[in-house]
């Protein structure tokens, strides 16, 4: 076994890995999808429990040695299950993908129709984007919001009745708004339809309580672990107990081989952060620092989609202020504001240059950032998006980016 430490050995590696904790420190992390873990997080996740292989399940394994792999994975589950409200939990899905791939062939048969929301509307690849497998093998059809941009349940009823979908989805990666899970169980128990939400984006503003929880009321919850919820990049599936065999099937052996055991270990890490008082202030400091980049954008002129934001992101169209999403992103990275290009509903521009720019504020709000620096925020990215061929003023406005992120050490334990 090689002996030495990373930087002796491999200093490509060790560099990369420092260059990239730079750039996060330095910069201003607005992907609405992206945030920082704790250091008991990363500890955990460079644990030897890499090392363990523990296919199926606690008590149920086809390997030995897996008494202590079954303690950090049933705390994980047990965890997660009072987040939640859970009856069941699959904390073994890789990411937020393979746990939407497991729940479409754990209850649903080749040729099924999924009723999901349009990608353009907020809708995520993995609800049937004909880039993906899925749509070669389940019949996908859509429903949109409406003008207003809220969800159109005359419509979704109208397509639901239509199309007699298996199963209806709701949760999005670009959709602003709260969502009524009510409305939409009621349309799927009319037409015999199994109900899933995917939260993978606003699953730690639901576990604290600050938006709608699905779990008691649909059949299946899935979410990934890295995004609102602050923990390692991963994935999971919350049902209702009777569908907690096919569940557990499809995940493994059905998708999936041998499970990341040091991810779930860091995966129960985050849910305790999760259920400490601390994180519902955490997710309230998410949802007040949108409503003030909400306030600062409208004043500017700028196009909101849906009308604003009930939870941690907006999305919003560019094109009135003469660039797009694409020259948009471009410009902000150049200023080290990260933030995504995105299709704003019924983009008349393509996927690769939209219209529009999704950001958030998860991981600004976990650097400690409040009200007076969205403000601050705010104006840098109008003057950006204003003057977004001045280089000049783009390394001007990245100055003052360093200046601001210095005052918000991220990971000063790691300083090198
Ligand atoms: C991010 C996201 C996913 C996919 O998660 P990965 O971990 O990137 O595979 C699935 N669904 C929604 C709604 C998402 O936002």
């Amino acid at each position: 076994m090689n002996k030495m430490k990373l930087a002796e050995y491999d200093p490509i590696i060790k560099q990369a890995i420092t260059k990239e904790l730079q750039r996060q420190e330095s910069g201003l992390e607005m992907i609405p999808s992206e945030n920082f873990v704790s250091i008991a997080v990363l500890e955990a996740l460079g644990s030897v429990l890499t090392n363990k292989y523990s296919e199926g399940y606690p008590g149920k394994r086809y390997y030995g040695g897996c008494e202590f792999i079954d303690e950090v994975e049933v705390t994980a589950i047990e965890r997660a299950k009072q987040l939640f409200g859970a009856e069941h939990i699959n904390v073994q899905p890789l990411s937020g993908a393979p746990a939407n791939v497991a729940v479409y062939f754990g209850i649903l048969e080749p040729g099924d129709t999924i009723l999901g929301m349009d990608l353009s509307h907020g809708g995520h690849l993995t609800h049937g984007h004909p880039v993906t497998y899925m749509a070669k093998v389940f019949n996908f059809v859509r429903y949109k919001t409406n003008a207003e941009g809220n969800i159109d349940f005359d419509n979704l009823r109208a397509m639901a009745l239509e199309h007699k979908p298996k199963l209806i989805l709701v949760g999005y990666s670009a959709y602003s708004r709260e969502i009524e899970y009510d409305k939409v169980k009621q349309i799927a128990d009319e037409v015999g339809a199994y109900t899933m939400a995917d939260v993978a984006h606003i699953a730690g503003l639901i576990a604290a309580g600050e938006m709608n929880n699905p779990v008691p009321l649909f059949d299946i919850v899935t979410t990934t672990t890295h995004k609102t919820l602050r923990g390692p990049r991963g994935g999971m599936i919350m049902c209702k107990e009777k569908f907690a065999k096919q569940i557990d099937k499809a995940v493994f052996p059905g998708l999936q081989g041998g499970p990341h055991e040091n991810n779930i270990a860091a995966k129960a890490i985050a849910f305790k952060e999760a259920l400490e008082p601390s994180f519902k202030d955490y997710a309230k400091q998410i949802k007040t620092n949108a409503k003030v980049l909400e306030r600062v954008f409208a004043e500017r002129g700028y196009k909101l989609m849906f009308g604003g934001t009930d939870n941690h992101l907006l999305l919003i169209d560019v094109t009135p202020k003469g660039v797009t999403g694409k020259q948009g992103q471009y410009a902000l990275d150049e200023a080290g504001i990260t933030v995504n290009k995105n299709m704003i509903p019924d983009d008349p521009r393509s996927p690769m240059d939209p219209s529009g720019i999704r950001l958030g504020t998860p991981a600004l709000t976990t650097r400690g950032m409040k009200e007076a620096e969205m403000e601050l925020i705010g104006d840098m990215i109008d003057r950006v998006l204003t003057h977004s061929t001045d280089h000049e003023l783009l390394t001007r406005i990245r100055a003052e980016v360093k200046t601001l992120s210095a005052r918000f050490p991220l990971y000063p334990e790691l300083a090198v």
